[in-house]
């Protein structure tokens, strides 16, 4: 068993953005994550992506390099330590994220279809943003597909625009703007990103391919950007422990796990905890705080970092006896100095009430 130990900036720092990804089916979501977790960096090299439970960590060198060809990206000073953006696009796992009602997730993506414009799944996409009053950003996906479209790997959007014809500039201008048009219809101010000199006001769009990297250094800025500007007070507050849980599995081994989103906070090994369970709050202790191994690391038997603690944000798989039951979706408490047993019992017990009452309305 290998036993990792938390490293000072972890410990100090103000805690990462987290980042969902939203939209119609077949706009590109999957394709846009994995386009943005190729790294030319090995896995496991300093500056690398770390592949996490349920989500992806980008660290803040990773986001420096993938976007050191936009000048203004280099401008921006960067407090936060990276990005933790969740692997599993959509609705749902949005949905679940969430802590007493409100999101967990810090900022979005919403990609749309730059052929398509706004489609049945982007309303609702839209709506479940509102509701969480996320902010996001409108990735207007495969701009590529546009006809005549020359494809520059990896460029800049306005590099890559720039030196294609006029009249695939032309069609960009005009599908952008329809776009504009349909989110006012929605009653929403979408703009270029590049002339946003008001992100309160204004949602920002930026055209993407996920096939060419076009226009993904921009949207990693953008995040960066978005993250760094409204989130500072959100990201500081360490004290608060915010914990979401994303799936309960099944592993070899370990029995029933759930994989949670330590958004703030910090989890200790041995830690007594509460969760939503179906048949009321279940109390237990860690048995294990679990993450996946760098992939250049031999698979042996068992695949997983075992660490004695853990601080937000971070993706997390824990294993402890009697999660049988937990719920998908729901908060996960830790007794202490927070709050004591009887308290976290009682407010897991709200939880599951108002969990099914959403479940029977839906
Ligand atoms: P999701 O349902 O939103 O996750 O969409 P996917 O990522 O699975 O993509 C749906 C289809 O669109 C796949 O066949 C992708 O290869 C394709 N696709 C995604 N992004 C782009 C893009 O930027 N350009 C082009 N030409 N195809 C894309």
């Amino acid at each position: 068993i290998r036993i990792a130990e938390a490293s000072e900036t972890e410990k100090n720092t103000l805690r990462s953005p987290i980042c969902a990804i939203l939209g119609h089916v077949d706009t590109g979501k999957t394709k846009i994550l994995d386009r943005i977790r190729k790294s030319k960096v090995q896995e496991g090299e300093a500056g690398g992506i770390t592949q996490q439970i349920g989500a992806s960590f980008f660290p803040v060198e990773e986001l420096r390099r993938k976007t050191k060809s936009i000048p203004a990206a280099q401008r921006l000073q960067l407090s936060v330590p990276g990005l933790l953006v969740i692997d599993t696009p959509g609705h749902e796992s949005f949905a679940n994220l969430r802590s007493r009602g409100s999101s967990l997730c810090d900022i979005a993506i919403l990609v749309v279809d730059i052929m398509h414009g706004l489609q049945q799944q982007t309303l609702e996409s839209l709506h479940l943003l509102r509701v969480r009053n996320s902010p996001f950003i409108v990735a207007l996906n495969k701009i590529d597909r546009m006809y005549g479209w020359e494809p520059h790997q990896d460029a800049p959007l306005r590099d890559t625009m720039k030196k294609q014809e006029k009249h695939v500039r032309d069609e960009y201008d005009a599908r952008v703007q329809k776009t504009i048009t349909e989110f006012a219809e929605q009653g929403i101010n979408a703009i270029e990103y590049h002339k946003n000199k008001d992100f309160r006001k204004y949602v920002s769009l930026v055209g993407t391919s996920a096939v060419t990297g076009e226009g993904i250094p921009d949207l990693l800025m953008l995040l960066v950007q978005l993250a760094q500007r409204f989130m500072t007070e959100r990201l500081t507050t360490r004290d608060r422990l915010e914990c979401s849980v994303l799936e309960v599995k099944m592993i070899e081994g370990l029995g029933t796990t759930i994989d949670v989103i330590l958004v703030n906070g910090v989890l200790h090994e041995g830690d007594e905890i509460v969760v939503c369970g179906l048949n009321g709050p279940i109390v237990t202790n860690i048995r294990a705080l679990l993450t996946p191994k760098p992939m250049h690391e031999i698979r042996v038997k068992t695949d997983y970092i075992h660490h004695k603690v853990i601080y937000a944000s971070q993706g997390v798989k824990i294993a402890a006896p009697d999660l049988v039951d937990a719920i998908a979706g729901s908060s996960l408490y830790v007794v202490g100095d927070e709050i004591d047993r009887e308290a976290a019992i009682d407010l897991a017990k709200k939880e599951v009430s108002d969990l099914n009452r959403y479940i029977d309305k839906s």
